[in-house]
């Protein structure tokens, strides 16, 4: 059983570990389907099989108890003999924005196989979920010109869309329109959407 809390930190990740950070989250954006943003990170989840459950839905006694492990979120890996399923708890009055980074968040964890949620594995999650909800290809092809407009595109809070144009500008600075392979596959699925729904 893991479980793993959220938590403000500033760990700096080497530039190679970024690099295969990136290619999980295409690997995800793939596995899970997702050919539109803003996207429903609750069908995100059920796209990967991963159980969302709400610390609302639970009783008393079982809530305080999710809360005790963590303010926004956690995961548990259950073992049901035969097979294992991914149980993402999660708290739904952080509000909306925070919702749907803590589940990617969560998910992050998940898909680069994290083991005890430190400094490091909690900034990989965060790094992740920025990146799964707003891809620097994607930033560049819907034409993002400042932070609202991530905001209003991406679904995002403005703290993080912040972050993001910042992260976008350094990408335009470092490559921008040369997209990487993995680029090409996150925009190989958004490109076939928009030409069906044309
Ligand atoms: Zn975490």
């Amino acid at each position: 059983m893991c479980c793993f809390q959220r938590r403000s930190n500033l760990v700096k990740l080497n530039c190679s570990r970024y690099e295969e950070i990136k290619k999980v989250v295409t690997d995800t954006i793939e596995d899970a389907n997702i050919r539109q943003y803003p996207y429903d990170v609750f069908e995100v989840a059920r796209n990967l099989d991963i159980i969302l459950v709400s610390y609302q839905s639970l009783s008393e006694k079982k809530k305080k108890a999710c809360f005790s492990k963590s303010e926004d979120a956690f995961s548990i890996l259950v073992d049901f003999g035969n097979h294992a399923e991914w149980h993402i708890y999660y708290n739904e009055d952080i509000g909306h924005c925070r919702v749907r980074f803590t589940i990617m968040h969560e998910i992050g964890h998940i898909m680069l196989d994290h083991e005890d949620g430190n400094e490091v594995e909690e900034s990989e999650a965060n790094f992740f979920s920025k990146h799964i909800l707003a891809p620097p290809c994607i930033m560049h092809e819907v034409g993002v010109e400042d932070y609202v407009d991530i905001v209003n595109k991406f679904d995002v809070s403005p703290t993080m869309a912040i972050y993001q144009i910042d992260y976008y500008d350094k990408w335009l600075q470092y490559g921008g329109d040369y997209y990487t392979e993995y680029e090409k596959r996150i925009l190989k699925l958004y490109q076939n959407e928009q030409s069906i729904s044309a």
